[in-house]
């Protein structure tokens, strides 16, 4: 069973944290967590709801085209849903995508972000080959390119491999390295010959100790290494983070190393309230990328949102009382 780790309680804006307690801010989450998953279904989809496109395709396409025609917001569109059991609903996912990327088509301000779980990894790794094989011959035929999420540390190796499988073949595909796991500082150097276009972010998956950093600022710390030795081998580069201290970190990293709006963005998700550093970014000439999930399974995704944003979770506590209260 995966389970997330959601941000710290509170964040300065404009500095790095010190590495901070993580035993204690560890039970703190789970609580919280134990808390927002008591809140009834349609309570999480109210409070939630920015933080999805809606349930429908038209809907996401919609909402891509409006953000990036008011604000020039880029977008990757994932198809919420993941880990599936059955070979069926693989097919089903693979059918949804194949659709997201017609009705795409031609549009250079959006691609995919696609879990290699909802195409059957974890049930027949040949499955999820055939499925994806046909997923990235459809958007390669349409100029389209394909992200890889990344899930926890147990599918790592495999959806890296598939990376390496597959780019030779399709080049505009990309993986996600998570800052937080001991294995990347290795993979950025075992993939740097292939200079992959990755999004680095510092992961959401709570991972052992063994594997893991544990606190967030040792992981945006390593997130900012990890960054420069891919910048040191003329990667491009997506930056997925909400935290404008680090942001702060890359604009200036990237004046002191010479790097430009061909060389990184800024990802973040859809439904954050970012806009002041998304405004400076796309002064920079940088392309902001926003995550827009959408489909039927909403609700572990909301959940997570609920989790990872403290506000919302204290929201969610208290709209949780008053409807036990009922
Ligand atoms: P944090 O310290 O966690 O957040 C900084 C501040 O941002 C918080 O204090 C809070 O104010 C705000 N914030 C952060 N998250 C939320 C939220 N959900 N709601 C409201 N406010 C919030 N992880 C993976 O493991 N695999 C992936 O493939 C992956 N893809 C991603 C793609 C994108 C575009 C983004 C933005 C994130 C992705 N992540 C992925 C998750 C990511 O690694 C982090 O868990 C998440 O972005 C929070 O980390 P942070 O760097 O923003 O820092």
């Amino acid at each position: 069973m995966r389970t997330v780790q959601s941000p710290p309680a509170s964040e300065p804006a404009t500095q790095l944290p010190s590495a901070a307690e993580p035993t204690e801010r560890g039970l703190l989450q789970r609580i919280k967590s134990r808390f927002v998953r008591m809140v009834p279904p349609p309570v999480v989809r109210a409070m939630a709801g920015r933080y999805i496109a809606g349930e429908r395709r038209e809907e996401a396409v919609s909402l891509v085209n409006r953000m990036h025609a008011a604000r020039g917001l880029y977008s990757t569109v994932d198809v919420l849903g993941e880990d599936i059991r059955d070979p069926a609903e693989a097919a089903e996912f693979l059918a949804e995508y194949t659709a997201i990327l017609d009705d795409l088509a031609g549009c250079a301000h959006a691609n995919i972000s696609v879990k290699l779980s909802a195409l059957g990894q974890v049930l027949d790794e040949d499955l999820c080959a055939r499925n994806l094989e046909s997923l990235l011959r459809h958007a390669a035929a349409l100029g389209q390119f394909v992200r890889f999420d990344m899930e926890d540390h147990t599918t790592t190796d495999s959806t890296l491999d598939f990376y390496r499988r597959f780019v030779g073949r399709y080049p505009r595909i990309g993986p996600v390295l998570q800052s937080r796991l001991h294995r990347t500082e290795r993979d950025v150097r075992e993939l740097a010959p292939l200079k992959p276009n990755v999004r680095l972010c510092i992961g959401i998956y709570r991972e052992p100790a063994e594997i893991a950093l544990l606190d967030k600022p040792s992981m945006k710390r390593r997130l900012l290494e990890l960054l420069e030795m891919m910048w040191d081998n003329g990667q491009y580069v997506a930056v997925a983070t909400h935290d404008e201290a680090v942001i702060r970190r890359v604009f200036a990293m990237a004046d002191r190393m010479g790097k430009t709006p061909a060389d990184y963005e800024i990802q973040m998700l859809l439904g954050v309230p970012r806009s002041a550093i998304q405004k400076e970014a796309q002064e920079r000439g940088l392309k902001i990328r926003l995550y827009v999930p959408y489909g039927r399974h909403w609700y572990a995704y909301c959940l997570r949102r609920l989790e990872g944003n403290p506000e919302m979770a204290r929201m969610a506590l208290g709209n949780l009382l008053r409807w036990r209260r009922r």
